[in-house]
């Protein structure tokens, strides 16, 4: 569609960041376009308008920029993923596995509670290491988390299955080979 294109021609491609060999997708420039980031802002948003969404949660950093956007447009809370460290209050926190080695991420313990119903955001999955650590932190913490959504899927890296396997669906905008 005509939307579909727009929104991926609105992003830019760094050959070689952060090292050699790796294509960077940034979305700075989807952001930055005003029709390009309403647009992606109300393609996440409209499969769950009216499905009761308590909070968003984003992972740092990207995913607060969407994520704030879509929490006002769903009339929903926003929750702070973020690296370990980083938030003031008692926290919960989870390992979680990058390409090489391994991360902590935190959200505070009273961010969410047992029964609520949580939309996962960031900006791009590529092996879905990171999303699965969020959902985790998110499940243990009793939320149920309604779906995971992204603009961008890199789909040779599997991330999909395992956030699927968690019983979560993934919803992407657009797929860069
Ligand atoms: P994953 O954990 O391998 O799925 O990597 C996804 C995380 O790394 C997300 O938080 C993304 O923001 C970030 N990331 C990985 N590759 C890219 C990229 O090409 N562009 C923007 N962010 C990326």
């Amino acid at each position: 569609s005509d939307l579909a294109r727009e929104l991926k021609a609105s992003i830019r491609t760094i050959p070689d960041y952060p090292k050699p060999g790796v294509l960077f997708r940034d979305i700075t420039t989807l952001l930055g376009q005003p029709r390009a980031f309403r647009r992606a802002v109300d393609e996440l948003v409209h499969p769950y308008a009216g499905d009761n969404i308590a909070k968003i949660a984003g992972i740092e950093a990207r995913g607060f920029i969407l994520g704030g956007a879509i929490a006002h447009q769903l009339s929903a809370g926003f929750v702070p993923i973020r690296k370990k460290g980083k938030l003031p209050h008692e926290t919960v926190r989870i390992a979680y596995s990058l390409e090489y080695g391994v991360d902590e991420m935190e959200m505070h313990r009273d961010a969410v509670k047992p029964g609520e119903r949580v939309l996962l955001v960031d900006d791009l999955i590529a092996t879905g290491g990171t999303a699965e650590g969020a959902v985790k932190l998110l499940q243990q913490m009793g939320a149920e988390v309604i779906a995971a959504c992204f603009v961008i899927d890199l789909p040779d890296l599997g991330g999909r299955a395992k956030i699927e396997a968690l019983n979560v669906p993934v919803r992407t905008l657009m797929s860069f080979e």
